[in-house]
């Protein structure tokens, strides 16, 4: 390693971290990123200390929702990703539009969201359960309480592939000059003779320290472990297991599945063990050469929560989900696409974390503002991470606020402070957003 002094080092390159990375250098700041690949194989993977949520081929991108946080980080996002492919040359986006089927109980929802969408100028149309299922014949509408309302959003909606997101943003912040170090952060803590951030890491097998005026921690999941965070802090944030499967669709039915938009369903009061709110994502080709459409849970009780770096560590290595998902999502598939006979069934498991605010945490940990978080991706961080990532930036470069909602509603809340201990609970299910 030829630096080890750094004005700023982002620690965590998956998709805050290599956004913010890029808006730091863009401002001229002299910025190290550092993080772990996706591990290549098992036996990397079992001595790998921490993983990306970003590790696949496809995340829901939409401006639809009834949330003004989200709403506000999602549209600003996307309205720069045709750039961001352009300027990488790296293309990652996918407008196959974007279906939300809404229970007919939950009308005021419904009329919510289209209230924000009209109000943001986001062109959605309603459709019935018989218009949906007469347009793509292979997705088949659940029966929700009271009937379904379909909200298509079929422009600057569909998924986004997030390993080419975040390579587009490393590679643009490289392409300024920023210096990417492909290793793990073993410790943070302040050097109290130089009055620097001293970080240990680990590289090639080897121990080094690097050195930096202000750090951005950028860890996902595993920002609370790695003794990544100094003085004790533990961020009120939570990891949850987000078992997925996928089904591998026939060849000769492919091109008619393709078809299917991006998909999600929100049951009337969003808990249950017999809720049916889920996401489906139409077949899209895996690094193995093979298409499968995929299916996660929405706000279901069947996700769990992983208390111990190991236990997060277990389920990434493992990617093996419990037989209660594997039957719900099984359930599922058959329900939303029964004409599907998978030529192959594969499980995946990834992570997702909840702050009690549902959304992410941006700004500084200390007084002096050199220690700073985000974080806080709450099962929906990917389509807004690029203007997630430029404020964080711009929080640590002291740069004007620009966002529509109050910076101190993105402040960090730490898990030992006491109040407001009931907004405080964070456990499934989850409201959509
Ligand atoms: C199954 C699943 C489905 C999802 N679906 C959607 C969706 O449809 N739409 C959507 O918008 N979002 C979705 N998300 C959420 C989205 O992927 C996350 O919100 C987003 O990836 C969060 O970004 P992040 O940078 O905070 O974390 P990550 O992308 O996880 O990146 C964190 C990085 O920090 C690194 N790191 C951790 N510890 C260290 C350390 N000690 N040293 C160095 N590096 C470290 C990790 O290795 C990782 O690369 C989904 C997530 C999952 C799991």
């Amino acid at each position: 390693m030829k630096q080890s002094y750094f004005d700023i080092i982002v620690v965590g390159a998956g998709m805050f971290g290599s956004a913010a990375a890029k808006y730091l250098r863009k401002n001229g700041a002299n910025v190290a990123l550092i993080g772990p690949d996706e591990p290549i194989s098992q036996q990397i993977a079992s001595s790998q200390q921490s993983f990306g949520a970003y590790y696949d081929q496809a995340r829901i991108t939409r401006r639809l929702g009834w949330d003004e946080v989200w709403a506000a980080t999602d549209s600003r996002s996307l309205n720069r990703f045709r750039d961001i492919e352009a300027e990488s040359g790296i293309p990652f986006f996918y407008e196959k539009g974007s279906l939300v089927l809404m229970a007919k109980t939950i009308a005021n929802r419904t009329q919510s969201i289209l209230r924000q969408c009209e109000a943001n100028l986001i062109p959605v149309k309603t459709m019935t359960a018989k218009s949906i299922e007469d347009h793509w014949p292979c997705l088949k509408v659940p029966k929700l309480s009271g009937g379904v309302e379909g909200l298509f959003e079929d422009r600057m909606a569909g998924y986004l592939n997030p390993r080419k997101l975040v390579s587009a943003q490393i590679s643009l912040f490289e392409s300024t000059g920023g210096i990417l170090l492909r290793c793990s952060v073993k410790k943070v803590k302040k050097d109290k003779s130089s009055d620097l951030w001293q970080l240990h890491i680990s590289e090639d097998g080897k121990s080094n320290e690097i050195y930096a005026k202000k750090i951005l921690i950028a860890a996902g999941a595993f920002i609370n472990h790695n003794a990544l965070l100094p003085n004790g802090y533990h961020l009120a944030l939570h990891a949850f297991t987000e078992p997925n499967l996928l089904f591998e669709v026939e060849q000769e039915n492919l091109e008619s599945f393709k078809k299917m938009p991006t998909t999600i369903t929100v049951d009337p009061e969003d808990t249950g063990n017999e809720n049916m709110s889920i996401y489906l994502l139409p077949p899209i080709e895996y690094p193995d050469g093979k298409w499968y459409a995929r299916i996660g849970p929405g706000m279901q009780p069947i996700v769990e929560e992983l208390h111990t770096l190991e236990k997060m560590r277990q389920w990434y290595i493992e990617q093996k989900i419990t037989k209660q998902q594997r039957d719900f999502l099984m359930k599922m598939q058959q329900m939303l696409m029964p004409t599907l006979k998978p030529v192959s069934i594969r499980e995946a498991c990834c992570i997702i974390e909840k702050t009690p605010s549902h959304h992410p945490y941006i700004g500084p940990l200390n007084e002096d503002s050199s220690l700073n978080v985000v974080v806080g991706g709450n099962g929906h961080g990917a389509r807004g991470s690029d203007e997630i990532g430029r404020l964080a930036a711009n929080v640590i470069l002291e740069n004007t606020w620009d966002f529509p909602i109050v910076q101190s509603h993105f402040a960090p809340i730490l898990q030992t402070d006491q109040i407001n201990k009931k907004k405080m609970q964070c456990k499934p299910p989850f409201g959509l957003c």
